[in-house]
């Protein structure tokens, strides 16, 4: 199969042909048709993650089977499938509750194992990951599923427990944070978005935010006081969907008192952990919530949104490239401006 190939960290990318993956006790072998570029790919090229080499990255996917392994009860060759980006075990207490996301055991395509940037790619516990595709959502849309709008998901619906009529500031608008705009309205929310991209903005303008705010990513931007001033005391529930210390600290004092933070985008260690403003949250009582992903278990009341058109993941995908393109794009991801989701399909010669 054709592969996008990581030989070294922070090196170039090569697409060339690799053996094709077999399915795992388990397991099966998806064929790709769809595969997100997230920036959680340009932190394991840049080394914030502990990953064999050569390596293939991509954890967003959606496609059909094509080979299923010895032990699988639920899937078949040619179903439609998604994954999370976290596959559980499937066996812990932790799968056993319906929270593979943070299953001690967890596999990862694109980290602890070859990834979606591939024509084929090897999945884990089928049954306890593999989410169906349902005729109504394309392969385009679902793949958009596995990390960052799902995840958006589960941090406004499931971790913030974000509620009609209250409000909601969006740090970031890249892919994590347009479909956080797009989710919290679904839910009856108001939204501020913030970033520094004024593409961005309009897109998450579009998406439905009422207020959209540029930042420079400096204090000097003071974020947190014009969200006071728009919200009349703050925000109920805010999202760092970033992941650097003043995204986060923006989060966290733009949020009423009880406000509840959602951490979304990563911090990596390897990067050193950041300074937050915890007087605030002891002060005012806020709730700091992290969110990793969302387990298959989760995925039934976000798809049937999906399908009765409430949630558009399609909308906040902004192109479509093959896997070289794809392996020119992903060093300059930390750089990059996009107004949305860049889909890799690996079929595309
Ligand atoms: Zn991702
Ligand atoms: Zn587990």
């Amino acid at each position: 199969m054709r592969a996008m190939v990581m030989d070294r960290v922070g090196g170039p990318l090569e697409v060339r042909e690799v053996p094709d993956p077999v399915p795992p006790d388990g397991g099966v072998v998806v064929q790709v048709h769809a595969t997100g570029l997230c920036r959680s790919d340009w932190h394991a090229w840049a080394g914030h993650e502990d990953i064999a080499l050569p390596h293939v990255p991509g954890h967003e996917l959606a496609g059909v089977i094509s080979a299923v392994g010895s032990g699988v009860r639920k899937w078949s060759a040619g179903d439609r499938v998604t994954v999370p980006f976290t596959c559980g075990c499937g066996r812990c207490e932790w799968c056993l509750s319906g929270n593979g996301q943070v299953c001690p055991s967890q596999e990862q395509p694109g980290f602890t194992h070859w990834g979606s940037f591939a024509q084929y790619v090897a999945l884990h516990a089928a049954d306890a990951n593999l989410v169906a595709v349902p005729e109504a959502v394309s392969v385009a849309a679902a793949a958009a599923l596995g990390c960052r709008f799902a995840t958006a998901y589960r941090a406004l619906a499931g971790r913030a427990r974000l509620a009609a009529g209250e409000w909601v500031t969006v740090i970031g608008a890249g892919g994590v944070g347009l479909s956080a705009v797009m989710i919290a309205r679904a839910l009856g929310a108001s939204v501020i978005a913030v970033d520094r991209n004024a593409s961005a903005l309009a897109a998450a303008r579009a998406l439905g935010a009422s207020h959209i705010l540029t930042s420079d990513g400096s204090a000097d931007s003071g974020i947190a006081a014009r969200v006071h001033e728009i919200t009349e005391g703050g925000s109920h529930v805010a999202v760092d969907a970033i992941g650097n210390e003043q995204a986060c600290a923006d989060s966290i004092t733009s949020l009423r008192r009880h406000g509840r933070h959602v951490q979304v985008g990563l911090l990596p260690q390897a990067v050193g952990n950041p300074r937050l403003p915890m007087a605030r949250v002891i002060a005012w009582e806020l709730d700091l919530l992290g969110s990793h992903g969302m387990a298959a278990a989760d995925y039934p009341p976000m798809l049937a949104l999906i399908q009765g058109g409430t949630l558009r993941p399609q909308q906040l995908i902004e192109r479509t490239v093959s896997l070289d393109d794809g392996a020119a794009l992903l060093p300059g991801l930390d750089r990059a401006r996009p107004a949305g989701m860049t889909m890799i399909d690996p079929q595309r010669a």
